[in-house]
């Protein structure tokens, strides 16, 4: 068994009658990326607030190696936290808001001590020889590895980071999530990162939880949660997806009989699913590149087929996507990489055959 940095068990947080946190339970793996994804007011920051000790839970119990930390304040647990502002002390320079945990400790570490930690804590987020910068110099990037390095500097067992990137371009924040991923790797601390931005959270992380009105929905890493989604909420925040409403006429194993507008069509259940009966109300999912697009009269051997218009297509370089009218099924997204240079070569109005095997098809919970 690996061992867990933080653990939450039955973890719940009111403020009067707002349920910010509700009831979860969460391992943070020691040495793991983890993220905590789901859209605004989710309850992600107060979780990680919890974690560090700036807020209590109403009921349930938190730990940090093992350790019950239910009473212990912030700044006596192994934790370090960068928040989405950072937080900087405007009027130090650089060195000083690195230095400020260090000179906090007692007993201080001596000058030459302190000198020389403060220089690799630099060193390591690359703004050697930024020490006597003032924080209002520094691009938003560099304000934030100044964070960083001032959170990493007490060498923490587990850093948390309430959506660190939040304020950088898109450019920037690409940059730094991949800086972000090799700090993580050579300082070998656990990070739990808080953001709302899908594509960052599957980026980086080994485990993203999915978070909904105070819950984890689901934990797993990226490509557990791409292929096997709880229900239609993980679905459509991990990658992108087509769904057609219906409801279970009939289940055998894991393989469910569906009717969607007057077609049956065929899916399976995923392991990870919420419990599903004969009559639910469901979604058959099927992610965009799982489709295959032929032209008229070419029907895919063992898939689904459905026939279909294209209604518009975008060149995308390695890709092809089409927006096709799924006959009785609505609007249905399409993903053809360059390389079968068939599903490249159709044009707004042509009619064609889609197709997908059962197995991409996933029925899942409509909610
Ligand atoms: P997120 O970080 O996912 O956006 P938060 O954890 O900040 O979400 O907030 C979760 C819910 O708890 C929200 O409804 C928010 O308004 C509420 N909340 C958070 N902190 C407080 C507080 N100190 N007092 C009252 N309500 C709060
Ligand atoms: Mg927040």
């Amino acid at each position: 068994m690996s061992a867990v940095d933080i653990a939450f068990r039955s973890v719940t947080k009111t403020y009067g009658d707002v349920v910010a946190v509700n009831d979860v339970n969460l391992d943070i793996p020691k040495g793991a990326f983890v993220s905590l994804l789901g859209p605004s007011g989710c309850g992600k920051t107060t979780s990680l607030r919890i974690m560090a000790g700036f807020e209590q839970p109403s009921s349930g119990d938190v730990f940090i190696a093992g350790q019950s930390v239910v009473g212990v304040p912030a700044y006596r647990r192994p934790v370090n936290m960068v928040f989405q502002s950072y937080a900087l002390f405007p009027h130090f320079n650089v060195f000083d808001n690195v230095a400020f945990g260090l000179r906090q400790k007692s007993p201080r570490p001596d000058r030459g001590k302190l000198d020389l930690q403060v220089k690799e804590a630099l060193e390591l987020v690359r703004l050697g020889g930024y020490g006597s910068r003032r924080i209002w110099e520094l691009s938003g990037g560099q304000q934030q590895r100044v964070a960083l390095a001032r959170a990493l500097i007490n060498r923490p067992r587990v850093l948390l980071l309430d959506e660190p990137l939040a304020a950088l371009d898109r450019k920037l924040r690409r940059d730094m999530q991949i800086e972000l991923q090799n700090l993580q790797s050579t300082v070998g601390i656990t990070f739990v990162l808080v953001t709302h931005d899908q594509e960052e959270a599957l980026s980086m992380s080994d485990i993203v939880c999915i978070m909904r009105e105070g819950r984890v929905v689901q934990s797993g890493a990226p490509k557990a949660l791409y292929d096997e989604p709880a229900n239609r909420y993980v679905a459509d925040f991990v990658g992108r997806s087509n769904f057609l409403s219906g409801q279970i006429l009939g289940r055998s194993g894991d393989r469910v009989e569906f009717r969607a507008a007057d077609r049956t069509l065929y899916g399976r259940v995923p392991s990870t699913a919420q419990p599903l009966r004969n009559g639910d109300q469901a979604a058959l999912m099927i992610r965009p590149e799982l489709i295959s697009i032929s032209a008229n009269g070419k029907k895919v051997p063992n898939a689904t087929d459905i026939d279909a218009k294209i209604k518009n297509r975008i060149f995308l370089g390695e890709h092809t996507e089409y927006l096709v009218d799924a006959a009785g099924l609505g609007d249905m997204l399409v993903l053809t990489p360059k390389k079968e240079d068939v599903g490249s070569g159709f044009a707004p109005g042509d009619t064609v055959v889609l197709g997908w095997t059962e197995n991409a098809a996933l029925v899942l919970a409509d909610t």
